[in-house]
This record gives structure tokens, sequence and C-alpha cells, in this order.
């Protein structure tokens, strides 16, 4: 019994890798079928309105299931930008993709300087290591690492 249930782990695993996998448009869209599909049977007794729902319920779990992450993650933004005009939570969401975007290059944090007065923003290059330091107050500042050429345009 042990055995199986390994097995069966390890195909869902293997099927899951290199997939897109669940998001917020393939969630909204699973929920929307649903209803759908609700109003279907229970209140217009509409054939078509069920059929809309399973080809929105169909796309939904194409979508997890597609290996084209580039394009899905896109469809992702354009559905979360949509909707942000009048979601906190998707305003949130997005926000939170351009900070770790934008930290892709550089790891960034706080440290006091010698006299306790001076802050300085350190930046660690992803790339190969180097340490970057700038005092704080400068407005916005290219960071360029000398050795890889990482660049970052951040507000210091
Ligand atoms: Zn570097």
């Amino acid at each position: 019994m042990a055995k199986k249930k390994k097995f069966y782990q390890t195909t869902v695993s293997e099927f899951l890798s290199g997939r897109y996998g669940f998001d917020e448009l393939s969630k909204i869209m699973i929920i929307l079928s649903m209803i759908l599909m609700v109003v279907s049977v229970l209140v217009t007794y509409n054939r078509w309105i069920y059929l809309v729902a399973i080809i929105i319920l169909g796309i939904g779990y194409w979508r997890m299931c597609s290996k084209n992450i580039k394009k899905r993650k896109a469809e992702n933004d354009a559905y979360l930008k949509l909707i942000s005009g009048f979601s906190r939570k998707a305003r949130t969401k997005l926000e939170e993709q351009d900070k770790a975007k934008k930290y892709s290059t550089f790891e960034m944090h706080k440290e006091l300087g010698e006299d306790g007065e001076t802050v300085y923003a350190v930046y660690t290059c992803r790339g190969c290591g180097k340490v970057l330091r700038f005092e704080e107050n400068q407005g916005l500042v290219k960071i360029i690492c000398p050795e890889c050429k990482n660049e970052l345009l951040d507000r210091i």
C-alpha cells in the first residue's frame, strides 16, 4: 500500500514538473465555471451556459498543465492588471512581483555606519557576490556590478 502511494506521488510530480501550475487567473476561471454550472443546472436549464462553463473549466485546467510558462504568466499578469483597479489583493500581488523582479540582479539590505548615524544600502550582486555600498538618501542611483555588469536602477 505504501509502495503504491509513493509511485503515485512520483508520477504526479513528474507530470507537474516544468508545467505552469495554479494561478489567480485559473482560480477565477474555475470558480466562474462552477457558478455557471450551478446557474445552468438549477436556474436557467440552459445547456449553452453549461457548455460555456465546461469550456472555461477546460481552459483553466489546460493553463495549469501548460508548458509555455512565459505566455501563461503574461496572461495572468494582464488579468491582475485588469482587476487591480478594484482589487487591493491584485495590486499587492503585482507589487510583490515587481519587487522580486527588481531585486533579481542584486540583493539589498540596510546597514548602519560606524558613526551610528549614516545608513547604507548594501547591494550584493547575485551574479558574482560582489558587495557595493551606497549612502542613503541619494535618490535614483544606477547600480552596476564592476565584475559582471549587472544593473539595477534603485531609489536609495
Ligand atoms: Zn557581479
